[in-house]
């Protein structure tokens, strides 16, 4: 009989994972309630919250275990978590998601950061920070974030079954996916041995956001305009950087005839044009850059150019200066 090393007052232990649309969030919810309520005895729920659009927008997936002999009677989101899986870099900062953090809660980060250095960036005031370069797994291994997340979340959690986790993908993949099983597995092995972790007392460096059940510092009064939060994964500043799951497109300007059928493939309007005199000396649009703050890293673009001027790459690998100016003029310029 597995046991729960702790639970709020109503009896659950109570997990949230923050991420964007694309990165399986959703899915890796799904699967942990099944590993914990079909193959270790647990009670519990899961749902997840998210919008219309397929990639880049809010999303939010909340389980909740207790023992088999309570009963489920709250379907609320998970406010007080005891374990926050931050999903991408990207979304850490968003306001809010460290409301409810306590000593009492494990937070996985998904970074290439030390732990130290994510402690910092977070502002993280108190619990336990467990840091994985979950990104640089699933890129190495063609996979997702969300498996090697759940691999972290297993090995960090001290009582989630790492063998009911991998059967609950195992049953999640199916016949109809089964070529992604053994990619997944091993993941899911990476993220359980590949984390940093350190447990923080509350030293006063950060303060502690306590959850507000008669609600919170943002209200009708001081939100900004439309109720929308204005930082990565949501629509005003239509950044898409978070939704790019390691991978983007280079443009190598050496080798680009203009033809501009990446610029009308791309869903996103990334393609930066100018007017410009070509070689016969008559003016015509020319492509300048891609605005990476617009790419979804769909790689569309990349598979229509005739003329391999896009070309794939690891966003990690790419110097930040590339990402900053939008092109290169040799692929020697990339790393
Ligand atoms: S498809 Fe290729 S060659 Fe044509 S404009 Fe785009 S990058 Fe340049
Ligand atoms: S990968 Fe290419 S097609 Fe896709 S959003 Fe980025 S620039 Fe556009």
């Amino acid at each position: 009989m597995h046991k729960l090393p702790i639970t709020n007052e109503l009896g659950f232990y109570e997990i949230k994972m923050a991420s964007v649309g694309g990165f399986g969030a959703n899915l890796a919810g799904k699967i942990l309630a099944e590993a914990g309520i079909l193959h270790m005895g647990f009670n519990g729920a899961n749902f997840s919250s998210y919008g219309s659009e397929k990639k880049g927008s809010a999303v939010a997936a909340f389980v909740r275990f207790c023992a088999p002999d309570i009963e489920v009677r709250v379907n609320a989101p998970v406010t007080e978590p005891h374990m926050l899986v931050i999903f991408i870099e990207a979304i850490a900062k968003n306001p809010g998601m460290l409301t409810g953090v306590s000593e009492n809660t494990t937070v996985i980060l998904n970074t290439s950061k030390s732990v130290d250095e994510a402690r910092d960036f977070l502002e993280f005031p108190c619990g336990t920070l467990v840091v994985t370069d979950a990104m640089k797994i699933a890129v190495e291994e063609k996979t997702r974030v969300n498996t090697a997340l759940l691999g972290t979340l297993a090995a960090a959690s001290g009582f989630i079954s790492p063998d009911a986790v991998k059967g609950a993908i195992k049953d999640a993949l199916g016949k109809k996916y089964a070529f992604l099983i053994e990619p997944n597995l091993r993941t899911f092995d990476r993220g359980a041995k590949e984390y940093e972790s350190k447990k923080f007392e509350f030293d006063g460096k950060y303060p502690i956001q306590k959850f507000n059940p008669h609600g919170q510092k943002l209200g009708y009064l001081n939100q900004p305009l439309g109720g929308i939060i204005p930082s990565a994964g949501t629509s005003l500043a239509k950044d898409l950087t978070a939704s790019r799951a390691g991978h983007i497109p280079v443009l190598d300007l050496s080798r680009c005839t203009s033809c501009g059928e990446c610029d009308i493939t791309c869903p996103d309007y990334c393609f930066v044009w100018a007017e410009e005199e070509n070689k016969k000396g008559k003016l015509a649009q020319t492509l300048k850059s891609i605005n990476y703050r617009y790419c979804k890293g769909c790689l569309r673009c990349v598979r229509i150019c005739k003329f391999d001027a896009l070309t794939e790459h690891v966003e990690y690998e790419v110097n930040p200066e590339v990402i900053e100016k939008g092109y290169v003029n040799s692929l020697e310029e990339v790393k």
